[in-house]
Protein backbone atom coordinates (compact mmCIF):
# COMPACT_ATOMS: atom_id res chain seq x y z
CA UNK A 1 0.00 0.00 0.00
CA UNK A 2 1.31 3.42 -1.01
CA UNK A 3 2.15 5.77 1.71
CA UNK A 4 1.37 9.28 2.22
CA UNK A 5 2.70 11.71 4.59
CA UNK A 6 0.78 14.99 5.43
CA UNK A 7 2.99 17.85 7.44
CA UNK A 8 0.32 19.30 9.57
CA UNK A 9 1.23 23.56 10.36
CA UNK A 10 -2.23 24.67 11.61
CA UNK A 11 -4.60 22.42 13.74
CA UNK A 12 -7.79 23.57 14.00
CA UNK A 13 -9.30 23.36 9.46
CA UNK A 14 -6.39 21.76 8.19
CA UNK A 15 -6.08 18.26 9.45
CA UNK A 16 -9.16 17.35 8.15
CA UNK A 17 -8.77 18.80 5.19
CA UNK A 18 -5.33 16.90 4.00
CA UNK A 19 -7.26 13.82 5.31
CA UNK A 20 -9.64 14.34 2.36
CA UNK A 21 -6.48 15.50 -0.06
CA UNK A 22 -5.07 12.02 1.12
CA UNK A 23 -8.19 10.45 0.34
CA UNK A 24 -7.73 10.85 -3.19
CA UNK A 25 -5.26 8.83 -3.76
CA UNK A 26 -7.62 5.43 -2.59
CA UNK A 27 -6.84 3.01 -0.04
CA UNK A 28 -3.69 4.59 1.25
CA UNK A 29 -1.43 4.66 4.45
CA UNK A 30 -1.49 7.78 5.66
CA UNK A 31 0.62 9.88 8.26
CA UNK A 32 0.73 13.05 9.78
CA UNK A 33 3.80 14.81 10.94
CA UNK A 34 3.46 17.60 13.72
CA UNK A 35 5.69 19.48 15.41
CA UNK A 36 4.62 20.35 18.87
CA UNK A 37 1.11 20.18 20.19
CA UNK A 38 -0.77 18.95 23.01
CA UNK A 39 -1.69 15.39 23.55
CA UNK A 40 -5.63 16.08 22.30
CA UNK A 41 -4.39 17.72 19.68
CA UNK A 42 -2.67 14.45 19.07
CA UNK A 43 -5.83 12.27 19.66
CA UNK A 44 -7.71 14.29 16.85
CA UNK A 45 -5.36 13.46 14.64
CA UNK A 46 -4.90 9.57 15.51
CA UNK A 47 -8.48 9.90 14.16
CA UNK A 48 -8.05 11.14 10.83
CA UNK A 49 -4.63 9.15 10.02
CA UNK A 50 -3.13 6.10 10.51
CA UNK A 51 -0.16 7.06 12.44
CA UNK A 52 0.41 10.50 14.12
CA UNK A 53 4.55 11.32 14.08
CA UNK A 54 5.04 13.88 16.95
CA UNK A 55 8.39 16.12 16.44
CA UNK A 56 9.81 18.46 19.48
CA UNK A 57 8.55 21.73 18.89
CA UNK A 58 11.26 24.47 18.09
CA UNK A 59 12.65 25.40 21.39
CA UNK A 60 11.07 29.18 21.04
CA UNK A 61 8.00 28.00 19.74
CA UNK A 62 7.73 29.79 16.52
CA UNK A 63 7.40 28.44 13.20
CA UNK A 64 11.03 28.09 11.35
CA UNK A 65 10.92 26.01 8.05
CA UNK A 66 14.65 25.15 8.41
CA UNK A 67 14.07 23.14 12.24
CA UNK A 68 11.06 21.36 10.73
CA UNK A 69 13.02 20.53 7.65
CA UNK A 70 15.76 19.40 9.92
CA UNK A 71 13.13 16.66 11.88
CA UNK A 72 11.20 16.05 8.60
CA UNK A 73 14.23 14.84 6.43
CA UNK A 74 14.47 11.56 8.67
CA UNK A 75 11.17 10.48 8.25
CA UNK A 76 11.37 10.89 4.50
CA UNK A 77 14.49 8.72 4.24
CA UNK A 78 12.72 6.14 6.44
CA UNK A 79 9.35 6.18 5.45
CA UNK A 80 9.84 6.83 1.61
CA UNK A 81 6.27 8.15 0.99
CA UNK A 82 4.66 8.43 -2.80
CA UNK A 83 3.65 12.15 -1.83
CA UNK A 84 4.08 14.60 0.89
CA UNK A 85 0.98 16.86 1.48
CA UNK A 86 0.84 20.14 3.07
CA UNK A 87 -1.15 23.29 2.73
CA UNK A 88 -0.58 26.23 0.64
CA UNK A 89 -0.03 29.01 3.24
CA UNK A 90 2.01 31.50 3.93
CA UNK A 91 4.50 29.02 6.31
CA UNK A 92 3.94 26.26 3.34
CA UNK A 93 5.62 28.29 1.32
CA UNK A 94 8.60 28.52 3.09
CA UNK A 95 8.73 25.10 4.29
CA UNK A 96 8.03 22.92 0.97
CA UNK A 97 9.81 24.35 -1.96
CA UNK A 98 12.95 23.75 0.81
CA UNK A 99 11.84 19.94 1.43
CA UNK A 100 10.77 19.25 -1.74
CA UNK A 101 14.54 20.59 -3.30
CA UNK A 102 16.11 18.54 -0.31
CA UNK A 103 14.20 15.50 -0.91
CA UNK A 104 14.45 16.00 -4.62
CA UNK A 105 10.71 15.72 -5.29
CA UNK A 106 8.79 17.17 -8.20
CA UNK A 107 6.47 19.75 -6.04
CA UNK A 108 2.69 20.56 -7.56
CA UNK A 109 1.95 23.72 -5.92
CA UNK A 110 -1.34 25.21 -4.70
CA UNK A 111 -3.65 21.98 -6.47
CA UNK A 112 -7.48 22.36 -5.63
CA UNK A 113 -7.71 18.71 -6.71
CA UNK A 114 -5.20 15.85 -6.79
CA UNK A 115 -5.07 12.51 -8.55
CA UNK A 116 -3.20 9.40 -8.71
CA UNK A 117 -2.25 8.72 -11.87
CA UNK A 118 -0.29 5.43 -13.19
CA UNK A 119 2.83 6.75 -13.63
CA UNK A 120 2.48 9.80 -11.31
CA UNK A 121 0.76 12.55 -9.49
CA UNK A 122 -1.82 14.66 -11.47
CA UNK A 123 -3.22 18.18 -10.35
CA UNK A 124 -5.41 21.16 -10.84
CA UNK A 125 -4.63 24.58 -9.58
CA UNK A 126 -5.67 28.02 -11.02
CA UNK A 127 -3.50 30.32 -12.98
CA UNK A 128 -4.76 33.77 -14.37
CA UNK A 129 -6.03 35.14 -11.06
CA UNK A 130 -8.47 32.23 -10.52
CA UNK A 131 -10.15 32.72 -14.42
CA UNK A 132 -8.33 29.48 -15.58
CA UNK A 133 -7.97 25.87 -14.33
CA UNK A 134 -5.00 24.07 -15.36
CA UNK A 135 -4.30 20.33 -15.20
CA UNK A 136 -0.48 20.26 -14.37
CA UNK A 137 1.57 16.81 -13.57
CA UNK A 138 4.74 15.10 -12.23
CA UNK A 139 5.42 12.01 -13.47
CA UNK A 140 8.18 9.03 -13.48
CA UNK A 141 9.82 10.16 -10.00
CA UNK A 142 11.97 7.53 -8.43
CA UNK A 143 11.82 9.51 -5.11
CA UNK A 144 8.04 10.38 -4.72
CA UNK A 145 6.07 13.42 -5.21
CA UNK A 146 5.25 17.02 -3.29
CA UNK A 147 2.02 18.44 -3.28
CA UNK A 148 0.94 21.74 -1.50
CA UNK A 149 -3.40 22.22 -1.38
CA UNK A 150 -5.15 25.09 -1.30
CA UNK A 151 -7.07 25.91 2.02
CA UNK A 152 -10.54 25.17 1.58
CA UNK A 153 -10.33 23.07 -1.84
CA UNK A 154 -10.78 19.61 0.09
CA UNK A 155 -13.52 19.31 2.74
CA UNK A 156 -14.37 16.22 4.41
CA UNK A 157 -17.28 15.02 6.27
CA UNK A 158 -17.71 15.48 9.86
CA UNK A 159 -18.12 11.68 10.60
CA UNK A 160 -15.19 10.14 8.70
CA UNK A 161 -13.02 11.10 11.54
CA UNK A 162 -13.33 7.18 12.97
CA UNK A 163 -9.08 6.28 12.12
CA UNK A 164 -7.42 5.11 15.83
CA UNK A 165 -4.45 5.90 14.22
CA UNK A 166 -0.66 4.77 16.61
CA UNK A 167 0.98 7.81 17.89
CA UNK A 168 4.59 8.09 18.07
CA UNK A 169 7.19 10.38 19.36
CA UNK A 170 10.36 11.84 17.49
CA UNK A 171 13.40 12.63 19.17
CA UNK A 172 14.87 15.81 18.31
CA UNK A 173 17.47 16.55 15.67
CA UNK A 174 19.63 18.95 16.35
CA UNK A 175 20.32 21.85 13.84
CA UNK A 176 21.53 25.19 13.73
CA UNK A 177 19.17 27.60 11.80
CA UNK A 178 20.41 30.87 10.26
CA UNK A 179 17.33 32.39 10.20
CA UNK A 180 16.51 33.72 13.44
CA UNK A 181 12.64 34.82 14.64
CA UNK A 182 13.01 37.94 16.04
CA UNK A 183 9.19 39.44 17.19
CA UNK A 184 6.15 39.58 15.31
CA UNK A 185 4.67 42.72 14.09
CA UNK A 186 0.78 43.22 14.89
CA UNK A 187 -0.78 45.64 13.10
CA UNK A 188 -2.24 48.63 14.66
CA UNK A 189 -6.14 48.42 15.40
CA UNK A 190 -8.10 50.74 12.91
CA UNK A 191 -11.34 51.96 14.35
CA UNK A 192 -13.64 49.12 13.27
CA UNK A 193 -12.70 45.66 14.18
CA UNK A 194 -14.33 43.74 11.09
CA UNK A 195 -13.05 40.45 12.23
CA UNK A 196 -15.88 41.12 14.74
CA UNK A 197 -18.78 42.39 12.36
CA UNK A 198 -21.35 39.99 10.83
CA UNK A 199 -22.27 41.70 7.81
CA UNK A 200 -19.29 43.02 5.82
CA UNK A 201 -19.51 44.80 2.24
CA UNK A 202 -16.10 44.18 1.21
CA UNK A 203 -14.92 47.10 -1.66
CA UNK A 204 -12.16 45.68 -4.26
CA UNK A 205 -10.56 47.65 -7.67
CA UNK A 206 -13.64 48.29 -9.52
CA UNK A 207 -14.37 51.22 -7.13
CA UNK A 208 -12.04 52.61 -9.85
CA UNK A 209 -11.32 55.84 -7.17
CA UNK A 210 -11.28 57.29 -3.95
CA UNK A 211 -14.63 59.93 -4.61
CA UNK A 212 -16.58 56.58 -5.76
CA UNK A 213 -16.02 54.97 -2.14
CA UNK A 214 -19.04 56.65 -0.70
CA UNK A 215 -21.67 54.74 -2.66
CA UNK A 216 -20.38 51.59 -0.67
CA UNK A 217 -20.61 53.70 2.56
CA UNK A 218 -24.18 54.41 1.18
CA UNK A 219 -24.80 50.67 1.10
CA UNK A 220 -22.98 48.92 4.22
CA UNK A 221 -24.85 51.92 5.98
CA UNK A 222 -27.99 50.76 4.84
CA UNK A 223 -27.71 46.61 5.83
CA UNK A 224 -25.71 47.57 9.34
CA UNK A 225 -22.64 46.62 8.02
CA UNK A 226 -18.96 47.53 8.36
CA UNK A 227 -16.19 48.38 5.17
CA UNK A 228 -13.75 45.98 3.92
CA UNK A 229 -11.37 45.87 1.21
CA UNK A 230 -9.13 44.00 -1.32
CA UNK A 231 -5.71 44.47 -0.89
CA UNK A 232 -5.28 47.40 -3.59
CA UNK A 233 -7.93 49.37 -2.46
CA UNK A 234 -5.25 49.20 0.78
CA UNK A 235 -2.39 50.04 -1.58
CA UNK A 236 -4.30 52.91 -2.90
CA UNK A 237 -4.86 54.23 0.40
CA UNK A 238 -8.63 54.06 -0.04
CA UNK A 239 -8.98 52.14 3.45
CA UNK A 240 -6.80 51.55 5.93
CA UNK A 241 -5.20 48.41 6.69
CA UNK A 242 -7.29 46.97 9.01
CA UNK A 243 -9.91 46.53 6.99
CA UNK A 244 -7.97 44.48 4.36
CA UNK A 245 -9.32 41.04 4.52
CA UNK A 246 -7.04 37.88 3.12
CA UNK A 247 -4.03 35.79 3.47
CA UNK A 248 -2.12 39.17 4.27
CA UNK A 249 -4.90 41.13 5.88
CA UNK A 250 -7.34 39.73 8.63
CA UNK A 251 -9.17 36.67 8.80
CA UNK A 252 -12.81 36.91 9.32
CA UNK A 253 -16.03 35.02 9.97
CA UNK A 254 -19.13 37.25 9.25
CA UNK A 255 -22.56 35.49 8.50
CA UNK A 256 -23.09 38.23 5.38
CA UNK A 257 -20.40 38.64 3.22
CA UNK A 258 -21.31 41.23 0.29
CA UNK A 259 -18.55 42.04 -2.35
CA UNK A 260 -18.69 45.00 -4.92
CA UNK A 261 -15.85 45.12 -7.77
CA UNK A 262 -13.70 42.13 -6.13
CA UNK A 263 -12.48 39.25 -8.56
CA UNK A 264 -12.14 36.92 -5.82
CA UNK A 265 -8.24 35.91 -6.08
CA UNK A 266 -7.06 33.20 -3.23
CA UNK A 267 -5.25 35.24 -1.31
CA UNK A 268 -8.87 37.58 -0.91
CA UNK A 269 -10.92 34.39 -0.45
CA UNK A 270 -8.72 32.52 2.36
CA UNK A 271 -9.24 35.22 4.63
CA UNK A 272 -13.45 34.81 4.80
CA UNK A 273 -13.88 31.68 7.23
CA UNK A 274 -17.15 30.06 8.39
CA UNK A 275 -18.58 30.09 5.31
CA UNK A 276 -21.11 33.24 5.05
CA UNK A 277 -24.08 33.68 2.44
CA UNK A 278 -21.34 35.51 -0.18
CA UNK A 279 -23.25 37.47 -2.90
CA UNK A 280 -21.17 39.47 -5.28
CA UNK A 281 -21.35 41.87 -7.86
CA UNK A 282 -19.29 42.25 -10.87
CA UNK A 283 -19.45 43.30 -14.08
CA UNK A 284 -17.67 40.01 -15.54
CA UNK A 285 -19.50 37.02 -15.13
CA UNK A 286 -16.23 34.62 -15.57
CA UNK A 287 -14.74 36.81 -12.60
CA UNK A 288 -13.63 33.76 -10.19
CA UNK A 289 -15.66 35.52 -6.87
CA UNK A 290 -18.98 34.25 -8.71
CA UNK A 291 -17.61 30.33 -7.82
CA UNK A 292 -17.20 31.76 -4.23
CA UNK A 293 -20.46 32.94 -4.03
CA UNK A 294 -24.04 31.77 -3.12
CA UNK A 295 -25.55 35.03 -5.06
CA UNK A 296 -23.86 36.04 -8.42
CA UNK A 297 -25.17 39.18 -10.09
CA UNK A 298 -23.49 40.36 -12.85
CA UNK A 299 -23.17 43.97 -14.04
CA UNK A 300 -22.13 47.62 -13.81
CA UNK A 301 -21.47 48.30 -9.42
CA UNK A 302 -22.08 51.81 -10.42
CA UNK A 303 -26.02 51.12 -11.50
CA UNK A 304 -26.23 48.23 -9.37
CA UNK A 305 -24.87 49.75 -5.89
CA UNK A 306 -27.31 52.61 -5.29
CA UNK A 307 -30.35 50.29 -6.44
CA UNK A 308 -29.25 48.05 -4.18
CA UNK A 309 -29.13 50.73 -1.05
CA UNK A 310 -32.28 52.21 -1.90
CA UNK A 311 -34.18 48.62 -2.36
CA UNK A 312 -32.66 47.93 1.12
CA UNK A 313 -33.53 51.42 2.74
CA UNK A 314 -37.21 50.58 1.10
CA UNK A 315 -37.44 47.06 2.92
CA UNK A 316 -36.23 48.32 6.38
CA UNK A 317 -38.79 51.39 6.31
C1 LIG B 1 1.70 37.60 -1.33
C2 LIG B 1 0.38 38.23 -1.71
C3 LIG B 1 -0.54 38.45 -0.70
C4 LIG B 1 -1.77 39.03 -1.01
N1 LIG B 1 -2.66 39.26 0.00
C5 LIG B 1 -3.87 39.73 -0.30
C6 LIG B 1 -4.86 39.91 0.72
O1 LIG B 1 -4.63 39.68 1.90
N2 LIG B 1 -6.07 40.38 0.34
C7 LIG B 1 -6.39 40.68 -0.95
O2 LIG B 1 -7.53 41.09 -1.21
N3 LIG B 1 -5.46 40.54 -1.93
C8 LIG B 1 -4.23 40.09 -1.63
N4 LIG B 1 -3.30 39.97 -2.62
C9 LIG B 1 -3.62 40.50 -3.96
C10 LIG B 1 -4.43 39.52 -4.77
O3 LIG B 1 -3.57 38.66 -5.50
C11 LIG B 1 -5.31 40.25 -5.80
O4 LIG B 1 -4.49 41.05 -6.62
C12 LIG B 1 -6.36 41.14 -5.16
O5 LIG B 1 -7.13 40.40 -4.22
C13 LIG B 1 -7.29 41.67 -6.24
O6 LIG B 1 -8.08 42.66 -5.67
P1 LIG B 1 -9.41 43.14 -6.37
O7 LIG B 1 -10.35 41.99 -6.49
O8 LIG B 1 -9.86 44.35 -5.63
O9 LIG B 1 -8.90 43.66 -7.78
P2 LIG B 1 -9.00 43.04 -9.24
O10 LIG B 1 -8.46 41.68 -9.27
O11 LIG B 1 -8.40 44.07 -10.14
O12 LIG B 1 -10.56 42.94 -9.52
C14 LIG B 1 -11.40 44.03 -9.72
C15 LIG B 1 -12.74 43.45 -10.15
O13 LIG B 1 -13.67 44.51 -10.30
C16 LIG B 1 -14.49 44.23 -11.41
N5 LIG B 1 -15.02 45.51 -11.89
C17 LIG B 1 -14.32 46.53 -12.47
N6 LIG B 1 -15.16 47.54 -12.73
C18 LIG B 1 -16.40 47.16 -12.36
C19 LIG B 1 -17.68 47.76 -12.39
N7 LIG B 1 -17.86 49.00 -12.86
N8 LIG B 1 -18.74 47.07 -11.93
C20 LIG B 1 -18.59 45.80 -11.43
N9 LIG B 1 -17.39 45.17 -11.37
C21 LIG B 1 -16.31 45.85 -11.81
C22 LIG B 1 -13.59 43.55 -12.42
O14 LIG B 1 -14.35 42.75 -13.30
C23 LIG B 1 -12.67 42.73 -11.52
O15 LIG B 1 -13.13 41.41 -11.37
C24 LIG B 1 -2.08 39.39 -2.33
C25 LIG B 1 -1.15 39.14 -3.34
C26 LIG B 1 0.06 38.57 -3.04
C27 LIG B 1 1.05 38.31 -4.13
Amino acid sequence: MRDILVLIEDLIDAPAELAAAARCFGDVQTTAFVSGGTESEHQMLAGLFDCVKVAPAASDANWCAEFLCAQILPLLDSMQPHLVLMHHTNNGLDLAPLLAAKSDRPMLADCISLESRENGVSAVRTVFGGKVHARISATDSATGYFATVRSGAFSMPEDTATKSGSIVALPLIETAPRRRFIETITPEAGAVDITQSEILVAVGRGIDDEDNMEIVEELADALGAELACTRPVVDKGWLEKSRQVGTSGLTVKPKIYLTVGVSGSFQHLGGIKGGPFMVAINQDAAAPIFAAADVGIVGDLFDLVPLLEEKIRERKG
